[in-house]
């Protein structure tokens, strides 16, 4: 039962080992259903810049959609994780074959020589990874806070889009006063709008 009430730890559990079930073939057709409704947003096909997280295993693919937003002459951002003080870098890329090495989880990120912050205010559209989100928006993460912490800075104006396979949106999720909803949730079924009112009554 996901009910609100469990706590996130046991829901990162539950949610990691689901994901890590998907089948490579169920999870390649889900992800490609997932690129298709990203790209049909007027928001994506509007934006001059990107941010999107490069996935790893478990994740939904972000891969096909870096290599689109740079076939299509939009700019792509993608995150660089700094530890100290604990922190997301925006950092624009040209490529996704040269410039960029794993860091210790695995995710690729840009190396010394491509690392070129770029102010928040000049992203249009932020795609976020999450364990799992609610119908609300609100998003189960590792336990790093990451995102929170960057989305704290990101103006109304940009779409904060979570990409999620279906079975990862839940009715409610717990959630602290420093998680930041995303806007939409774009999964395999549908793109969910999360409407500010609601937010407003679940303050
Ligand atoms: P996640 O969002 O990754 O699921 P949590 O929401 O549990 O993880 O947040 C993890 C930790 O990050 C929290 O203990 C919190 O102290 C810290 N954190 C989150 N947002 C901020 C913020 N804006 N400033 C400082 N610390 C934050
Ligand atoms: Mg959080």
């Amino acid at each position: 039962m996901n009910n609100g009430v469990q706590n996130k730890k046991a829901l990162r559990r539950l949610h990691r080992e689901r994901l890590r079930g998907l089948e490579p073939e169920k999870r390649k057709h889900l992800d490609a259903f997932i690129l298709q409704n990203i790209i049909s947003l007027p928001e994506f096909q509007s934006a001059r810049t990107i941010m999107t997280y490069l996935s790893i295993s478990g994740e939904v693919d972000t891969f096909p959609l870096a290599r689109l937003i740079l076939k299509r002459g939009k700019r792509l951002v993608v995150p660089k994780v700094i530890k100290e003080p604990a922190h997301l870098l925006a950092c624009e890329i040209d490529s996704l074959d040269e410039g960029l090495v794993p860091d210790p989880y695995g995710i690729m990120e840009p190396d010394r020589d491509h690392t070129r912050e770029i102010r928040i205010g000049e992203i249009d559209v932020h795609v976020i990874p999450g364990l799992a989100f609610d119908r609300s928006g609100y998003r189960l993460g590792h336990g790093g806070g990451y995102y929170d912490r960057f989305l704290s800075g990101v103006p109304k104006s940009a779409l904060k889009a979570g990409l999620s396979f279906g079975s990862q949106i839940l009715d409610a999720l717990p959630k602290d006063p420093w998680d930041i909803p995303v806007d939409c949730i774009i999964s395999e079924k549908e793109v969910l709008r999360v409407s500010r009112f609601h937010h407003m009554n679940r303050l």
